[in-house]
């Protein structure tokens, strides 16, 4: 049946691409807008997008912000259907878009160029040419080509015939969205004839890179075919024909809000610059020098900017610009635009002005999606065109002039000087701007139970609102409890989704901050284990202690870091020729309870006259780590007390690899997020941190001398072993879940903390990457062990200082526990050293 309808709608499309020659027609398709106005709404339009059954003008990206889809009439019934299955609220937009195709091409005949009505190819092309001979030496043609053989045609326009910082404007990536091209030839009139002393000195006091058109083969064919058609023309598959130019760009290609369909509008093409136009007009760009992009689109009324959250807030800047520019229109106009990160909601990938902001790593872009609202959409009369420029106009007048107030205030430099934005002054910026603490004030934590597996499926779905709605733990298991913070300003809407989801909550943590503030360390100079510790402090005493004891101590140095600190441990030895055990901590930055722990255990093996810890002392040598991520620790105490992932920028707006998902077995497999503004960011390959690979050269240098690893996390209560990328069980999946219910046993007898066993996959959930799959799978070395240490969720990462004694003592009861059970599995000792 599938196969049916697929041919008659090939075969409808060759027939009025090829056959007929007849142009598309959309007589009887209505735009609907909807309102979605809950977060189920919301899924249900998203997956309906997914399914490609009707064209969104559109997208569904967030609850209350509306979504315009074009339906059929033999489609009405279908349509009708749903939105009354999820009682959404839907009112009737366009009544026939044929009729408002015909408004805007019948009026399009007149014979020169001018801005009352939208033109051909051609006419902007003979425009430009026109202004290139008026005007030699300072309007040039320049760009890049196109599938079918075309000129995508640029002037680069430089009035002062001086070298000035420049700007780049980009219009009609989309074909069929005719505004832009013809907004974009309207700015370049005014910039070249325009007598108003505001316009004047930002049209001659900067270079200009002015691009009606990214994509003339699209432009042509929603002209002489097919009006409402966006992508190039290249065939993507024996049916199917474009990509979407605007998700085709080499930043984060194809990660997400695309389709690997290639009948789909959002097609990213093959694979990153796999279309002829963006990857000549990328080579263009990296050729040019420009501080400014600025992508012409339609419609919505939009002003996007691009940025992420909580890292680096370099949107401060772009927000500050965007909030006077739009306040110019509003006030001017009564014109109401909105503005926003491009990433934040619309969660795209592979777009233009994505890949300028972190690759060519322009200082100001922003994505622009023009007049109007709705009631036209794509088809806005050409009447529209004069208006829509001239607000535009104004907008980068007030842009421009706030640019140069901001950054004249922020660096106290002159702009219009020869001055090459280079990343030097950006980081400037940027230091100035995160000098700042992070705040966590008024963020609560609510504890959750899923109770169903429908609980879990609704949790995970807002796990992609990862700007409101922060995880401190994945939603996984039913039964099992969980923490959510909460961004203040987001609490209203959590209210509505934890309802609407029905599972069990409350909550756990009034005021974030004010627990941060509880735990944070008095800085003191002398290490103990009643406060958590500096960096500084740890290696100084560790340190002391090789100065102890000289003989049983040593200092090693068994990695380095992105910013050049040292990954120190201490190796301990009491005799020769003893078996090896390696201890891991601090992988995670904000898992305090983890270095601590290791200190702890540390100086129990230094100090204890235990029988039990002095036979497990004396008869191994230790490889102690107790920070493996120094960068993120340090940023956790002066910076951000939650930072999880080491400090390597990964972009202009988002720092950090999870490194324990960067290392060199079955990485990026499973249990990672490609986006790296998340946590769980595993690197751009294996190995991509210079922590994981240098500490990984250090382990492969003894990795004949230990035959046991043990890494150390919080929070859980878990005891755990490999793997963690497969379900699969171990060969020796029995004895080290039979060891590891005797260390649990013995953990709980002090202070009844109960403990859970079992391996990373089945008990927490599926992470590829991590240290211990890599020590299995590589050394296959047989005991490998990690702990998620206390607490179960009371105060999370939070761990109040006076459980740091209570936590090391019960940790040190399991250690002895799993080493006094291990001779009996000898083979492993002998066969893993
Ligand atoms: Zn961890």
């Amino acid at each position: 049946m599938w196969e049916i309808i697929a041919l008659c709608i090939t075969i409808t499309g060759l027939a009025a691409d090829n056959i007929t020659n007849v142009k598309a027609s959309y007589e009887n398709y209505k735009v609907f807008r909807i309102h979605p106005r809950t977060y189920m709404q919301l899924e249900v339009l998203q997956d309906l997008k997914n399914s490609n059954e009707f064209s969104y003008w559109q997208e569904p990206t967030e609850i209350n912000k509306e979504v315009d889809i074009m339906i059929p009439s033999h489609k009405f019934t279908h349509f009708y259907k749903i939105v009354s299955n999820y009682k959404m609220f839907h009112r009737l937009q366009i009544r026939n878009v044929q009729e408002l195709i015909n408004n805007t091409i019948s009026q399009s005949q007149s014979q020169n160029f001018d801005f009352n009505s939208y033109h051909a190819l051609e006419k902007i092309y003979d425009n430009l040419d026109e202004l290139a001979k008026k005007y030699p030496g300072q309007v040039v043609i320049v760009g890049g080509t196109t599938y079918e053989g075309r000129k995508i045609k640029g002037v680069k326009v430089s009035i002062s015939n001086e070298t000035r910082p420049g700007i780049f404007i980009e219009g009609g990536i989309h074909a069929r969205e005719w505004i832009s091209p013809a907004t974009v030839m309207y700015i370049l009139h005014q910039l070249l004839f325009s007598n108003d002393t505001d316009v004047r000195y930002v049209a001659d006091n900067h270079n200009w890179f002015i691009f009606p058109i990214f994509n003339p083969d699209g432009y042509v064919y929603s002209f002489t075919k097919d009006r409402l058609w966006t992508k190039n023309r290249k065939s993507s598959s024996s049916f199917c024909i474009g990509s979407n130019l605007n998700r085709n760009w080499d930043f984060q290609w194809n990660t997400t809000g695309v389709s690997n369909d290639p009948c789909s509008e959002d097609y990213p093409g093959s694979k990153a610059f796999s279309e002829i136009e963006t990857e000549s007009m990328s080579q263009y760009m990296r050729s040019s020098h420009f501080y400014a992009y600025i992508s012409f689109h339609s419609y919505g009324q939009q002003l996007l900017y691009s940025c992420s959250y909580l890292n680096i807030p370099h949107y401060v800047i772009l927000y500050q610009i965007n909030f006077i520019a739009i306040e110019t229109l509003q006030k001017k106009y009564n014109t109401q635009y909105e503005t926003e990160c491009i990433s934040k909601f619309q969660q795209l990938s592979g777009l233009s002005t994505n890949y300028v902001a972190n690759v060519v790593r322009t200082l100001i872009v922003y994505l622009y999606k023009l007049y109007d609202k709705s009631e036209y959409g794509f088809l806005l009369p050409p009447k529209q065109i004069i208006p829509t420029g001239k607000k535009t106009l104004d907008f980068f007048i007030a842009m421009c002039n706030e640019t140069l107030f901001l950054l004249q205030q922020l660096l106290k430099i002159f702009l219009y000087r020869d001055i090459m934005w280079k990343l030097t002054v950006l980081s400037t910026i940027v230091i100035i701007i995160t000098a700042q603490k992070a705040t966590y004030d008024n963020y609560k934590v609510f504890r959750i139970t899923p109770t169903t597996q429908k609980h879990i499926t609704l949790l995970r779905k807002l796990t992609k609102f990862h700007d409101r709605f922060i995880f401190w733990e994945a939603p996984v298991w039913v039964n099992m409890t969980l923490n959510l913070m909460i961004v203040p300003n987001y609490l209203p809407q959590f209210y509505e989704v934890i309802t609407e989801i029905g599972a069990p909550y409350y909550i756990n943590i009034e005021n974030v901050q004010t627990l941060i503030d509880q735990t944070m360390p008095h800085y003191k100079s002398t290490f103990d284990f009643k406060s958590y510790h500096s960096l500084e402090i740890i290696y100084n005493n560790m340190d002391n202690l090789a100065k102890r004891y000289p003989n049983k101590v040593k200092v090693i140095v068994g990695g380095k870091t992105y910013e050049k600190r040292q990954i120190k441990g201490v190796q301990v030895s009491f005799k020769a020729n003893n078996p090896g055990i390696f201890l891991e901590g601090g992988i995670h930055a904000r898992e305090w309870i983890s270095p601590a722990t290791v200190m702890y255990i540390l100086h129990q093996l230094l100090t204890s006259n235990n029988s039990d810890i002095r036979n497990l002392a004396d008869s191994h040598d230790w490889y102690i780590f107790p920070l493996f991520n120094p960068d993120g620790y340090v940023y956790t105490h002066k910076v951000d007390r939650l930072w999880r992932k080491n400090r390597k920028p990964q972009n202009l707006f988002c720092v950090g690899t999870d490194l324990n998902r960067n290392w060199n077995y079955k990485w990026n497999t499973t249990g990672v997020s490609k986006n790296p503004c998340f946590n769980s960011y595993p690197g751009t390959k294996p190995f991509s941190e210079i922590e994981t690979e240098s500490l990984s050269k250090y382990i492969q240098s003894i990795s004949n001398k230990f035959y046991a690893y043990i890494s150390f996390h919080s929070f859980k209560q878990l005891l755990m072993f490999p793997y963690g990328h497969t379900k699969a069980h171990l060969d020796n999946y029995d004895e080290l879940y039979a060891i590891g219910l005797k260390a649990i046993v013995a953990l709980k007898k002090k202070y009844s903390t109960e403990y859970r066993i079992g391996n990373i996959a089945e008990t927490i959930y599926l992470a590829s990457g991590t240290t211990t799959d890599y020590i299995k799978g590589t050394y296959n070395k047989h005991i490998v062990y990690v702990y998620e240490l206390r607490d179960r969720g009371d105060y999370g990462f939070l761990l109040p200082p006076d459980q740091i004694i209570p936590t090391g003592v019960e940790t040190v009861d399991s250690l002895v526990t799993i080493f006094k059970e291990i001779p009996m599995y000898q083979k492993y000792v002998r066969n893993d050293l």
